[in-house]
């Protein structure tokens, strides 16, 4: 999978439509078409890497933490209450769209431990 290719790098380009809810230089924050709770909002880097690893490995700190301070500021915008952030990687794991995404989940009691 390359970025000319990628739905997520896609929808960084605006070539295919998402319902957003941030965009920053580096990260883009859009409603996930399958929501699993009230709020479910996608939060991605602009730039592409498969999953967590390989972001971490390539990205900045300065990279890394703005993409985990929009989760966050998406959470807490969506429910003062509590929100759960979810990175699946690998198949074990369920990722279907590779690449990196966290799951903003919010809206109702959320279940622990996740299945
Ligand atoms: P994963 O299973 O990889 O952790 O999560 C992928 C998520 O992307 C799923 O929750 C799925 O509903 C969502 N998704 C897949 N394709 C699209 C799309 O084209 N647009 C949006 N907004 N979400 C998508
Ligand atoms: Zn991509």
């Amino acid at each position: 999978m390359n970025e000319s290719d990628c739905i997520f790098c896609k929808i960084v380009r605006k070539e295919i439509p998402a319902r957003e809810v941030a965009r920053e230089a580096d990260a883009v924050a859009f409603s996930d078409l399958n929501p699993k709770a009230p709020t479910h909002v996608l939060v991605i880097p602009a730039r592409h890497a498969a999953n967590l690893g390989d972001f971490a490995s390539q990205a900045s700190p300065h990279e890394l933490g703005n993409l985990l301070a929009l989760a966050a500021k998406v959470g807490r915008e969506a429910s003062p209450s509590g929100y759960r952030v979810v990175i699946n990687e690998g198949l074990d794991a369920g990722q279907s769209v590779f690449h990196l995404h966290l799951h903003v989940l919010a809206g109702r009691a959320l279940a622990w431990p996740p299945g």
